[in-house]
C-alpha cells in the first residue's frame, strides 16, 4: 500500500519533470503514415514526447492494443528514467552496482539486456555512443528544471569527463544465473539514447505475442512496423522530418519491411539555451561538449533499440546527414568522424 502510494507520488513527480522537459521539445511532426488505408491512429504523451499506435483492428481492438503499448512505455520509463529516484538506473547510479537474475526469453523487462546492448554499441562506435554521459548531461543543465545560464567551465567538464567511459562499466554473470553490473568511481549511466527504442521493442514483442498484426509503434520518432500497410503493399512508407524546419518533411520516404525500425537523431529537438545559444542534448563523450552540427542522422535497423542507439552515434560521429541502413551491430569497423560506415549502405 505504502509502496503503491510512493509509486503514485513519483509518477506525479515524473509527469512534472516531463512537463518541464517538454518546454524544450518542439512540435514532433516527424513521421506521418503515408497510407490512410483503413488505418487508425492513437496518440498520447509518453517519455516527454508523442507516442502513437497505428493499427487496422476494430476500434475496440485498437484501443486495447494501444493500452498494451502504453503499459510497456510506462514500465520502461519507470525503470530507466534518471528522473525517477526509484528506477533501476537510479539505484545503480547511487549504489554503484546492481545484481540481477539473468532473464530467459521471453523476458518481461530486461534491464541487463539494455545495459549490455548500450555497452556493445559503445564498443562498436568507439565511444561515439556512450551510456556513461550522465555527469556531462548534468553539468550542461539537462538534469535540472531550471535553465542553465552559463556554459560549464573547462574544469567542470574535465571533472565530469573523468567519470565518463564505457570501459568503466563491468558486467559479469555467474553460473547461478545471476548477473552484476558494476560502475567505476563516480560513473553514472544514462540510457536516454536507447530507452525509447527499447520501449518500442518491448511493446512490439508484446503485441506480437498477443497475435496482433499490421501495426506501427512510434515513440518520438522511434518507429517499428509490423506486417503490411495494405494488401498490395509490403513496405510501410514513413516521411523524414526536415531538420532545418521541424514543421516540414524532407520529402524523403523511408520504406520499412515488417519488423524493421527507424530512428532519427538531430539537434533541433531538445536543447538548453545558454547565452542565447542552443546546445543540443546529444553530447560528444570525447570532448564533453554538446554536438554542434546541423542536419540529422536516420538509422534503419532490425530493432528499434539498435536504430535508436546508432542514430545517436551517427550524429555524434559526424556521419553525413541522411539515412544509414545495414547490419549496424555487425559493422566490422566504425569509421570514427568520417561520413560513411564501411559495409553499410549510405544514401543521399
Ligand atoms: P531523442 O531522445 O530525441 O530520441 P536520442 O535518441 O539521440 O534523442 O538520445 C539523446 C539522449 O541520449 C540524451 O537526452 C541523453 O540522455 C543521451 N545521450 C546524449 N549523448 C549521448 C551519447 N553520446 N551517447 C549515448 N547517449 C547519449
Ligand atoms: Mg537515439
Amino acid at each position: 500500500m505504502i509502496a503503491t502510494k510512493r509509486r503514485i507520488v513519483i509518477q506525479i513527480m515524473l509527469a512534472v519533470v516531463v512537463g518541464v522537459v517538454g518546454v524544450f521539445v518542439m512540435k514532433r511532426g516527424q513521421c506521418r503514415v503515408d497510407d490512410s488505408n483503413g488505418l487508425h491512429e492513437r496518440r498520447w504523451l509518453s517519455m516527454g514526447t508523442v507516442a502513437r499506435y497505428v493499427g487496422r483492428g476494430s476500434s475496440r481492438h485498437d484501443a486495447a492494443n494501444a493500452e498494451i503499448v502504453k503499459a510497456a512505455f510506462d514500465e520502461v520509463e519507470w525503470d530507466l528514467s534518471v528522473f525517477n529516484p526509484e528506477s533501476a538506473i537510479s539505484k545503480l547510479n547511487e549504489e554503484g552496482y546492481i545484481r540481477l537474475q539473468v532473464c530467459n526469453d521471453p523476458c518481461e523487462f530486461d534491464f541487463l539486456k539494455v545495459v549490455s546492448f548500450a555497452i556493445e554499441v559503445a564498443r562498436t562506435t568507439e565511444g561515439a555512443f556512450d551510456p556513461t554521459v550522465n555527469p556531462l548531461m548534468r553539468i550542461w543543465g539537462f538534469r535540472k528544471d531550471t535553465v542553465v545560464v552559463e556554459a560549464p567551465s573547462g574544469e567542470m567538464i574535465d571533472k565530469a569527463l573523468a567519470a565518463v567511459g564505457f570501459g568503466k562499466v563491468v558486467i559479469s554473470t555467474n553460473e547461478n544465473g545471476m548477473a552484476e553490473v558494476r560502475l567505476g568511481n563516480g560513473v553514472e549511466l544514462d540510457l536516454g539514447g536507447i530507452a525509447k527504442g527499447y520501449a518500442v521493442d518491448l511493446a512490439y514483442e508484446r503485441l506480437k505475442r498477443s497475435g496482433v498484426r499490421d501495426f506501427i509503434i512510434d515513440l518520438g520518432g522511434n518507429i517499428r512496423v509490423d506486417g503490411n500497410p495494405s494488401k498490395d503493399r509490403i513496405f510501410w512508407r514513413i516521411a523524414v522530418r526536415d531538420p532545418a524546419d521541424p514543421t516540414k518533411n524532407t520529402g524523403e520516404m523511408i520504406e520499412l519491411e515488417s519488423g524493421e525500425a527507424v530512428a532519427t537523431s538531430g539537434s533541433y529537438e531538445r536543447f538548453v539555451e545558454i547565452g542565447g545559444k542552443h546546445y543540443s542534448h546529444i553530447i560528444d563523450p570525447r570532448t564533453g561538449w554538446p554536438v554542434e552540427r546541423g542536419g540529422s542522422v536516420t538509422a534503419i535497423a532490425k530493432s528499434a533499440m539498435e536504430a535508436d542507439a546508432f542514430s545517436t552515434a551517427g550524429f555524434v560521429a559526424g556521419l553525413e546527414s541522411g539515412i544509414i541502413k545495414g547490419k549496424l551491430m555487425d559493422s566490422s569497423r566504425w569509421l570514427s568522424r568520417r561520413a560513411k560506415w564501411e559495409n553499410l549502405e549510405t544514401r543521399r
